[in-house]
């Protein structure tokens, strides 16, 4: 049994940059994560996958990412960009340590990981990302479908894909870079309810990212509110002429699934091997279940992510909680330094070790 100032959930990019900004504030944090190791849900990422935004607009706060700025890293550097910052953040990290349950009680917080360690704390920060919730859509046949369901959070490579008929579901980043990378090895369709939209990853010479830091839309709290929907998918062409080759082809939503089958639109159908579900996550808050700061579907209630339920209660890290950089290297550290600020607001009545 233990106490400190704020106890931070999760120990990837957005509760690091969360622990980095207590620290400066000369806070103690104390930093709970549930796997072995630093690095977040990143090394579970699929093995090909490369930054969409340089390395220049890819860093937490205090640590910038290392390397020629201008380019895009690879999955693994971003690993060891996290395993060096776990390193010298001015926290105590301690991996193997989920947390089961969180009680907000006497003005303070009892913070319960699953070898019954209780640690008590006067705020607590939730940063525990989506990976641990990937979202399944309800699609017609989908539950009975005898092929293989796969969700993107388990594809890791083509490889043992080879030869394979393969539907991928979802027009967002990580659906069109797994199904042209799948399109290689395999007969692909890429499916999805809308029109895809590509965002062209430079203008004018400089990088989508630059262009959405000079213009501020990037950290602007209007941006999500202004535009509402699905991301586009940044392109430096590459997949907008592998979609327009074929390779894979790009198809409106199935009707339905049908015992291995595939009903399109238009009628046709014929047998698929592997269903991919590149269709994205949801925040994985189970801890939280008894505090009465989510709502009904599990998502937090919240504002900016503050929570609006249980004072002393925040979250880093959510999908545009407060601008299109919420979810992103570049974005969490500016949001955990808005949510500390009114977290830390709320009075500890008995912040003491039990
Ligand atoms: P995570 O990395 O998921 O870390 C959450 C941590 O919480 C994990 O370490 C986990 O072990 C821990 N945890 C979970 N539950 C518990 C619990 N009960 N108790 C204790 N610990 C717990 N962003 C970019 O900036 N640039 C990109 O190019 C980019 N590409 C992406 C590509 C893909 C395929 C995906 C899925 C995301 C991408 N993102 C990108 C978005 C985002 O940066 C990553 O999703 C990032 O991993 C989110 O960091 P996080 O710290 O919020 O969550």
């Amino acid at each position: 049994m233990s106490c400190g100032d704020v106890v931070v959930i999760g120990g990837g990019q957005a509760g690091l940059a969360t622990a980095h900004t207590a620290a400066a504030r000369g806070l103690r944090p104390l930093v709970l994560d549930a796997a072995a190791g630093p690095g977040g849900s990143w090394p579970s990422y699929y093995d090909s996958l490369t930054l969409f935004s340089p390395a220049r607009f890819s860093s937490l706060p205090g640590f910038p990412f290392p390397g020629d700025p201008e380019r895009y890293p690879l999955r693994d550097e971003v690993v060891d960009y996290l395993a060096a910052y776990t390193a010298r953040v001015e926290a105590e990290v301690r991996f193997a340590g989920r947390v089961d349950d969180v009680r907000a009680e006497d003005g303070g917080f009892s913070v319960t990981t699953a070898d019954g360690t209780v640690v008590r704390s006067r705020a607590v920060v939730a940063a525990t990302g989506g990976f641990g919730a990937p979202y399944r859509p309800s699609l017609p046949g989908l539950d009975d479908f005898t092929g293989t369901v796969l969700h993107s959070a388990q594809y890791r490579n083509a490889a043992p894909f080879a030869g394979s008929r393969i539907v991928v579901v979802g027009g967002g980043n990580s659906a069109v870079q797994i199904a042209v990378e799948l399109a290689a090895v395999a007969k692909v369709s890429l499916t999805t309810r809308g029109p895809l939209r590509f965002q062209p990853q430079h203008f004018l010479g400089r990088d989508f990212h630059w262009w959405l830091n000079r213009t501020g839309l990037d950290t602007s709290r209007l941006g999500p509110r202004l535009i509402k929907g699905s991301v586009s998918v940044i392109d430096d062409g590459k997949y907008r002429a592998a979609i327009r080759a074929g390779r894979p082809d790009h198809r409106p939503l199935f009707t339905r699934l049908d015992g291995n089958r595939v009903v399109w639109a238009d009628g046709t159908s014929e047998p698929v091997d592997v269903v991919v579900l590149a269709t994205g996550y949801r925040p994985h808050l189970p801890f939280l279940a008894g505090t009465g700061a989510l709502g009904p579907d599990g998502a937090p209630l919240h504002d900016g992510g503050v929570s609006t339920a249980v004072p002393g209660l925040g979250f880093v890290g959510l999908e545009r909680q407060r601008s299109f950089a919420s979810a992103t290297l570049r974005g969490v550290g500016r949001d955990a330094a808005y949510v500390l600020n009114s977290v830390l607001r709320h009075p500890a009545r008995h912040a003491t070790a039990r």
